[in-house]
């Protein structure tokens, strides 16, 4: 009765990973969490409308990836096909958020273009988030959620979008600040036995402590026009996402409760020395109290389910 506020069904978005290779099983690195195909994925989104979870995002593990990334902007890829198929399948029933990203389809498999040297090449990474976002809004996705961490993402996107008619397309900006917690992510998204050996994400991500250049990535997204903001890890960025709450109130922030924050829990859970479903509770509601509108959890199907005390 006096709580000011509780944990919703509505809140949660549910990230989905799904693989152009049809194969479906348990991701070893997020035990508990599985891949889908192309139709699987219809199975598991409809059980989260059903439960009331208005929200996926879309992560699609490519067959095959290229060196520039220019597969993403095939209409026949696999991507837009996903997004083609769930609008198709849910209409308005299901929000399709897109993660949009080079690394999902670079051979390199990292987040921003570099030069011979090293260096990040900013406008050339945003410009081609833009190209994308628009072939996933084409296909359906309802937004796009640029993560690149570059500045300048979000004006490409927004100006690439409302060319290409589709101004109705919001856009949800990650700000990272920069995590181990994302390991289990990343080898869960690639096929390649050692993710990542290029250019240390910490160039790009915030650093951990600063808490003034993680404001900084925020005014300028939203200075950018992006329309909600994620703060992702959420468990090591719980001030951070109060602080956008007080700075921002009118815009929605979600919470990401990444991959390893997930691991966390589940490991937890498995030894014995918690009781998982507790822990989860408690660490989704202390996301909550901070201030998020949104969570996003790969646990978002178990906790409808004892929301809905299913
Ligand atoms: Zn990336």
């Amino acid at each position: 009765m006096v709580r000011p506020f509780d944990l919703s069904t509505s809140d949660l978005i549910y990230p989905i990973f799904i693989r152009e290779d049809g194969k479906t099983f348990e991701i070893p690195s997020m035990k508990g969490q599985r891949y889908y195909s192309l139709d699987s994925c219809v199975e598991v989104c409809g059980e989260a409308v059903e439960l009331g979870i208005p929200a996926v995002m879309v992560f699609g593990v490519l067959k095959k990836k290229d060196a520039d990334g220019s597969i993403a902007l095939r209409k026949d890829a696999f991507h837009p096909k996903i997004f083609n198929k769930l609008k198709k399948e849910f209409g308005d029933d299901l929000v399709l958020i897109s993660n949009v990203c080079l690394c999902d389809y670079t051979a390199d498999e990292f987040c921003v273009y570099t030069d011979e040297r090293g260096k990040v090449l900013n406008e050339k990474t945003a410009e081609m988030l833009g190209k994308i976002a628009v072939v996933h809004a084409e296909a359906g996705a309802d937004v796009v959620a640029p993560a690149a961490m570059c500045d300048g993402q979000v004006r490409h996107m927004r100006s690439a979008l409302d060319d290409a008619g589709f101004d109705d397309v919001a856009i949800m900006t990650y700000v990272k600040t920069d995590s181990c917690l994302f390991q289990p992510y990343f080898e869960a998204m690639t096929l390649a036995e050692k993710p990542r050996r290029t250019v240390d994400p910490s160039r790009f991500r915030t650093d951990v402590i600063n808490e003034k250049m993680f404001m900084q990535k925020v005014d300028l997204d939203i200075g950018e026009g992006a329309d909600m903001v994620i703060v992702k890890p959420a468990l090591t960025n719980l001030d951070h996402v109060l602080r956008v709450k007080e700075k921002y109130p009118t815009v929605p922030i979600a919470a990401y409760q990444v991959s390893g924050e997930y691991a966390m829990i589940k490991l937890l859970g498995e030894y014995g020395h918690v009781d998982e479903k507790v822990l989860l509770m408690e660490t989704l509601s202390s996301i909550k109290r901070a201030g998020a509108d949104m969570i996003l959890t790969y646990y978002a199907v178990e906790v409808a389910k004892i929301l809905r005390g299913k």
